[in-house]
């Protein structure tokens, strides 16, 4: 009965256990919610220690993503997928392909992704049995790399921190620091730089360092990051970056950056930050760009198209400001609430499954 229990609290509609011991398969497909449309969410390939460790990564993740698509006004639920195992020792096709036809069974209730301890090829296999899978190659009809469009997608959350702190979006003479100049810390600091912005980086990875260093960003070890002053700190290395130990050391006007659960708890820290009057912009609503790249392979791939729906992260991103101003709440609460209304409005307007029906509707929804 304990999981019905936690599946009632957290919200989750269905839960997926996948077995298949030919092959070594063992998957969770937890499905979140499904109002605003089919469930998105990468497969993540771990070694879980236990049954109870993967599906709580797997629920937890799942809600993750129904709130990321209904903040960014897709017609999109939320959903992930976990597959316990070592992704160096335990892939195979096999295994892959019997995933796929684990996702195959829901009949588009669930699209897998990549994540953790999955990439593009073993998404091209799960292709084999399913078509609902993106992330796959460009000769795939896919979107290959989302890192460009991410950093796109984070550039203008960015932009709109900036607007709300100083009443003019414009970079030039703005100082940005950013924390992780990998894929998208690089591309980020590439666009910052063409706009104007003074950038300021560190890394623990020597090439990542050098890439960044000839783009023209100025190097800074990765311990005082944190402390550079500078108009925007932008976190784009790992989670949990933002914590009771380097909240009080934020020497920026806003936090704005690209990389996943940086507050490493939300409440607390969300308003922690806020009582510093530092402007924090959410983490899934600035860096959806990457769900909006694959969200566009569902209709036939433009990046053109990617590029100019993660440009409404903008406008994303000053709405959560509004509403945070108007009720005198932190960020993080106000990205939150917005994304359940949607979902509310929705449900009470259309009904669980007409989106079944998913012929199209795969656009944006602009919030007026
Ligand atoms: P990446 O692995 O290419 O880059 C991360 C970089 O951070 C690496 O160069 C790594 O060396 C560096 N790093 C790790 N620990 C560090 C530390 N303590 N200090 C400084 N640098 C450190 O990954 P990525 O694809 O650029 O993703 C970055 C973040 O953005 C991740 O949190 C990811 O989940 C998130 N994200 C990425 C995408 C995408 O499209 N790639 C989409 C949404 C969210």
């Amino acid at each position: 009965m304990e999981l019905f229990d936690q599946m009632g609290s957290m919200g989750h509609e269905k839960v997926l256990v996948c077995s298949n011991p030919e092959v070594g398969l063992k998957a969770i497909i937890a499905v979140h919610n499904t109002v605003l449309g089919p469930g998105l969410g990468g497969c993540r390939m771990w070694p879980y220690e236990s049954f109870d460790e993967a599906m709580m990564d797997a629920l937890r993740l799942s809600r993750g993503m129904t709130y990321k698509a209904a903040a960014t006004g897709l017609n999109l639920g939320g959903a992930k997928a976990v597959i316990v195992g070592d992704s160096k020792k335990d892939k195979s096709e096999e295994l892959l392909r019997a995933f796929g036809r684990a996702v195959e069974s829901l009949g588009g209730l669930y699209i897998t992704a990549e994540d953790v301890g999955t990439r593009m090829q073993d998404m091209e296999m799960i292709l084999s049995e399913t078509r609902w899978v993106t992330g796959v190659s460009e000769a795939h009809g896919g979107s290959g790399d989302p890192s460009p469009v991410t950093a796109y997608g984070v550039l203008q959350g960015l932009k709109a921190a900036v607007e709300w702190k100083f009443k003019s979006s414009e970079l030039s003479g703005r100082k940005v620091a950013i924390q992780g100049l990998g894929n998208v810390g690089r591309y980020l600091a590439e666009n910052l730089i063409r706009e104007g912005a003074e950038v300021v980086g560190c890394d623990v990875d020597a090439e990542a360092i050098e890439k960044a260093r000839q783009l023209g960003v100025k190097i800074v070890e990765p311990d005082e990051i944190i402390g550079v002053e500078c108009d925007v700190f932008s976190p784009c290395a790992l989670g949990a970056s933002l914590n009771p130990n380097t909240i009080p050391k934020l020497n920026c006007a806003a936090v704005a950056g690209g990389a996943n659960n940086q507050l490493a708890d939300e409440d607390r820290d969300g308003k922690a930050i806020t009582e510093r009057g530092i402007l924090y912009a959410p983490d899934y609503v600035i860096n959806a760009g990457g769900l909006i790249n694959v969200y566009n392979e569902l209709n036939g791939y433009n990046r053109e198209r990617a590029l100019l729906m993660a440009r409404h992260i903008f406008d994303n991103v000053h709405r959560i400001f509004e509403l945070a101003e108007e009720q005198s709440i932190p960020t993080h609460q106000a990205a939150n609430h917005l994304a359940e209304t949607r979902i509310e409005r929705m449900r009470n307007g259309l009904g669980v499954h007409q989106w079944s029906r998913f012929t199209g509707g795969r656009g944006l929804t602009i919030r007026s």
